[in-house]
């Protein structure tokens, strides 16, 4: 049976809620080896596993989720890193797995460039919406990043830059 289409965009429906998980913050992607240098430290045992990153002269990272909403309730998820303020980091650390885990705010900058907008290094706030996920960007001082985090976006707006984006490291 052949895949229900959409009605505004033709593409297939199962294509409209996605997640897009990037596997490392990109100013680590962009370095010259592609790889954490000497002395960066990690949450989990991969990348794509990790919460939290610390890379020297990069900077402290922490992952979160930017939801992007399209229209006709449907709703694209990215899964990026947040750089925040490296003396920072231990209290997010500390906070992390306990129950104060949902008072957590973060203010940083935004650690992926979103496509189709870009945004890398936009300020971003984020706050825990659900114990069981990373913590949920949520408002910008950037106006951009404010009314991708607010608006409803066309489909193929959204869609079409997904499908355009090689990049390495993003992936669902
Ligand atoms: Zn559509």
């Amino acid at each position: 049976m052949p895949a229900e289409t959409c009605s505004i965009c033709d593409r297939a429906l199962d294509l409209h809620n996605r997640h897009v998980r990037f596997t490392l913050p990109d100013p680590v992607v962009d370095t010259p080896a592609n790889e954490l240098a000497a002395g960066s430290w990690m949450s989990h045992a991969s990348a794509r596993e990790s919460v939290m990153m610390q890379v020297p002269n990069l900077g402290a990272f922490v992952r979160a989720l930017l939801p992007v909403a399209l229209q006709d309730g449907y709703r694209v998820t990215f899964g990026v890193w947040v750089g925040i303020h490296p003396a920072e980091l231990r209290s997010v650390f500390d906070a992390w797995w306990r129950p104060e885990y949902r008072d957590l705010r973060l203010t940083g900058r935004l650690a992926n460039a979103i496509p189709p907008w870009g945004l890398l290094a936009s300020p971003v706030d984020a706050e825990v919406h659900d114990d069981q996920h990373t913590p949920y960007c949520h408002r910008s001082d950037d106006p951009l990043l404010d009314r991708v985090l607010h608006d409803e976006w066309p489909h193929t707006l959204v869609l079409d830059a997904l499908t355009g984006s090689g990049r390495p490291g993003c992936g669902e």
